[in-house]
């Protein structure tokens, strides 16, 4: 049951350097309010001018993180799912580009005519109503702003949440996360950092209510006290985030130092009972009780933990959940090869072949399915990854050697019917694709249906379900013209796109576990409900 009342705000900034992970303690925020029963929604807003990462290197920024009505988000919105379990929006992320087109937009359609468009107030007017857009759904809105106090571009951020205070009283709250450093010549923590972080912000009109201290030391109360003192804030708002085994950890120890209790004295709500969250801390016993070790490959192009966010934690999750540890190791695909292929995987009780974009690497997932097929290793393909599966099944089962995708084989996307006559394109352009010239934002994104096959593995890790809901982030497609050369010869298009006829998942049910799916199951496995396929694909992995 929920408690209704008028929406909060809580605002989530960060100082002295980045990465101190203010998505997991604003998830872990969220997390503890809606343990006390609270309505909670949790939002990003990117001082950069993209209209949204989906256009971004992974290398830039991490992940492309997608949300159910189908827009390409900051990997933070990953976090706020899998913590809190709440389905995000186009709402919840939002960038200074977007910020600027609405307000571009709007004067170009003659909205302010007569007037000068300024940073103030129409830039701070819009981003204010982006975060005022939930009045009345949530009973906390969380605003998480990217980048550290100081950079120029967070600055229209600031001066928003600074008006949004002042108007809103003791209904908004602000938490501020900075970093205390350990000098080990001198076997010191530093708080001076986090004092002219704080000057920072109340330089900006922001005093800050609540202090998050990032430290890979314990603090102990004198230091927790200087900081209290010399930035204004009272000894019980200061709180430490001190390194964790794993992020999971992160609410629990913000409960304990009572970082949601603090934040509702703030606004004057009555306190109550700390909330037991008896599943979360049975997620996390079977964590502590998970030793043994899986080992799990990830073939893929992008060397950088946050590359694949969603695709580790849920390997993570669903490791836990079947008491094992998954030991997770990058494999280059680029440096794949016949000759190496089976040094580079052999020690893999399991290969998830990811997602990607464009040629480079391509070759190197193809060798690895062809490798684990014929080794009957357990293998999971995600989008890009079932396409090198179904090509590598074309180029050696089929004997179509120059088996490809459109994506790849170079044919004109705008033309793709003229000249692809003579290729096998497996995987080909989608029909709503071939007319699209802009890049941004108009591939195949959000939720979709799909049908599954009674009797096939994928139904069965589903728990028999036949209808089923998941995530797209593509232009190409299994072509439907190989079907049934495909299923004649064991590769089976075991799930359907009800309405559009499109393969989403393809499996070779005399394999252990040969799995691609064409949507991406890692955007939907939260702590308490790990996604059925990643389950199913580490629980035969362990055998
Ligand atoms: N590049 C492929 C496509 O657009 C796969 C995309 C992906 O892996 N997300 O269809």
């Amino acid at each position: 049951m929920f408690i209704v009342m008028e929406t909060k705000y809580i605002f989530v900034t960060g100082g002295v350097v980045s990465s101190l992970g203010k998505g997991i303690i604003s998830a872990s925020i969220g997390k503890l309010l809606q343990a006390r029963g609270f309505k909670v929604t949790i939002q990003k807003f990117d001082p950069y001018i993209n209209i949204d990462p989906g256009t971004l290197n992974p290398y830039e920024h991490g992940e492309c993180y997608v949300t159910e009505d189908g827009f390409e988000t900051d990997l933070d919105l990953g976090h706020y799912e899998r913590f809190t379990g709440i389905h995000t929006t186009r709402n919840n992320s939002i960038t200074t580009g977007r910020i600027y087109k609405t307000v571009i937009d709007r004067e170009r359609h003659g909205d302010y005519l007569g007037k000068t468009i300024q940073v103030v107030p129409h830039i701070t007017d819009e981003i204010k109503r982006r975060i005022t857009h939930f009045e009345g759904s949530f009973d906390f809105v969380i605003s998480e702003i990217g980048g550290t106090i100081g950079d120029i571009e967070s600055a229209p951020f600031m001066e928003a949440i600074r008006q949004l205070r002042w108007q809103l009283g003791r209904d908004a709250v602000c938490v501020h996360l900075t970093y205390v450093p350990y000098l080990k010549a001198a076997d010191e923590l530093k708080t001076k950092p986090t004092q002219h972080s704080v000057k920072e912000l109340q330089g900006m009109g922001i005093q800050p209510d609540i202090l998050v201290l990032r430290t890979e030391r314990h603090l102990d109360d004198s230091m927790r006290m200087k900081v209290a003192s010399f930035c204004n804030v009272d000894l019980e708002c200061v709180v430490q985030s001190e390194d964790m085994p794993s992020i999971y950890e992160v609410p629990v120890s913000m409960q304990k130092q009572g970082l949601d209790a603090a934040i509702m004295r703030k606004i004057g709500i009555p306190v109550g009972e700390t909330p037991a969250m008896k599943p979360w801390h049975d997620f996390l016993d079977k964590q502590h009780n998970a030793t043994r070790e899986v080992h799990i490959g990830l073939v893929g192009k992008y060397d950088l933990q946050d590359a694949y966010k969603s695709i580790r934690e849920s390997l993570n999750l669903a490791g836990i959940y079947n008491d094992v540890k998954a030991r997770l190791h990058f494999v280059n695909s680029e440096e794949i090869t016949k000759e190496n292929v089976d040094e580079k995987l052999e020690d893999m009780a399991g290969i998830i072949i990811c997602p990607g974009f464009g040629q480079r690497g391509i070759e190197g997932k193809i060798i690895a399915a062809e490798y684990t097929r014929s080794h009957d290793i357990p293998t999971f393909g995600i989008c890009l990854g079932m396409q090198m599966m179904v090509i590598e099944f074309a180029r050696n089962v089929l004997g179509y050697k120059d088996a490809n995708s459109t994506e790849f084989s170079e044919v004109d996307k705008l033309d793709a019917n003229k000249n692809n006559s003579l290729i096998h394109n497996v995987i080909d352009i989608m029909e709503e694709q071939k007319s699209i010239t802009q890049m941004g934002g108009t591939m195949r994104l959000g939720a979709y249906e799909c049908e599954l096959q009674k009797g096939s593995r994928a139904y069965e890790a589903y728990d028999c379900v036949s209808l089923i809901k998941e995530r797209h982030r593509h232009r190409y497609e299994f072509n439907n013209a190989y079907r049934e050369d495909f299923e004649t010869k064991g590769m089976k298009c075991v799930g359907i796109n009800p309405s559009a006829n499109l393969v989403e998942i393809v499996e070779i049910p005399d394999k252990r576990w040969y799995i691609g799916t064409q949507f991406h199951p890692e955007y939907s496995s939260t702590v308490l409900h790990p996604h059925p396929l990643f389950l199913s694909f580490i629980k035969v992995c362990v055998e």
